[in-house]
C-alpha cells in the first residue's frame, strides 16, 4: 500500500501534542476523542489516582509504581516521564506502533519531556505545540482551575515559563483560544501530515 506524503515529501507516523501545563491539551484531546473518532488517541499509562469521572482503561491506565517501573525495565514505553514531580506518565509503545502500522491517525498528547524523547526515537513525527493565547490567560487558567495548592501552582507555573520557550522546537503551533477550533485545526494538520495508507 501506499503512503500519503505530506508537501515537503514527509510522511509522519503520528502525531504529538504537547504544550505548557494548563493550556488546554487534555480539554483539546478530550474533545478529540468524543468528536473525531477517526483520530486514536493513545492512552497513557501513570502511577497517580483517578480523578472522578475518569475511567481506567479510558482516560489512564492507572497503575502501581512497581508495575510502572517494571515496564520501564521491559522497554515497554515509547516515552515516559515523571510530571510536575509527583506522578509517572508514559505511552505504551505497542498500541501506538500497531495503530501507526495500520496506517490510523494516531495522536499522543504528553508532556515536553516526553515529546523530546519520542523526537529522538521517531524524527518523522509530526510536533504540534498548545499555546495559550497569552501568558495573563495561562496564568488565569491555572490558578483557576483550582484543583492545586499554592506550592503546586508555583511549581506549575514555573514549568510553564519553561515550556513556553520550547514552542520554537515544534512544527506547528496552535493558539488555544477556542477548545472546537483548536482540535479541528489539529485534525486538519493530521490528515495533511500523518501517512495515510490507501
Ligand atoms: P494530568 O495528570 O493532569 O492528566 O496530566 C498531567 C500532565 O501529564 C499533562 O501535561 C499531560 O500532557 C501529561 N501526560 C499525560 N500522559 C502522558 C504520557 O504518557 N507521557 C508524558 N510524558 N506526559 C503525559
Amino acid at each position: 500500500s501506499e503512503q500519503q506524503q505530506d508537501a515537503s515529501g514527509r510522511c509522519a507516523p503520528l502525531v504529538v501534542l504537547a504544550g505548557p501545563t494548563a493550556v488546554g491539551k487534555g480539554t483539546v484531546s478530550a474533545y478529540i476523542r468524543e468528536h473525531y473518532p477517526e483520530v486514536w488517541l493513545s492512552v497513557s499509562m501513570t502511577t497517580r489516582h483517578p480523578r472522578p469521572g475518569e475511567i481506567d482503561g479510558k482516560h489512564y491506565h492507572f497503575v502501581t509504581q512497581p508495575k510502572f517501573d517494571e515496564l520501564v525495565r521491559q522497554g515497554e514505553f515509547l516515552e515516559h516521564a515523571v510530571v510536575h514531580g509527583r506522578a509517572s506518565y508514559g505511552t505504551p509503545r505497542g498500541p501506538v506502533l500497531a495503530a501507526a502500522q495500520e496506517g490510523r491517525l494516531p495522536l499522543l498528547e504528553i508532556d515536553l519531556q516526553g515529546a523530546r524523547q519520542v523526537r529522538e526515537r521517531m524524527p518523522d513525527a509530526y510536533f504540534v505545540f498548545l499555546a495559550p493565547p497569552s501568558w495573563d490567560e495561562l496564568v488565569r487558567r491555572l490558578v483557576g482551575r483550582g484543583t492545586e495548592s499554592e506550592a503546586e501552582r508555583e511549581t506549575r507555573l514555573a514549568t510553564a515559563r519553561r515550556e513556553l520557550a520550547a514552542k520554537s522546537e515544534f512544527d506547528h503551533t496552535i493558539v488555544n483560544d477556542d477548545v472546537q477550533r483548536a482540535a479541528q485545526e489539529l485534525v486538519h494538520l493530521m490528515q495533511q501530515h500523518v501517512c495515510v495508507k490507501r
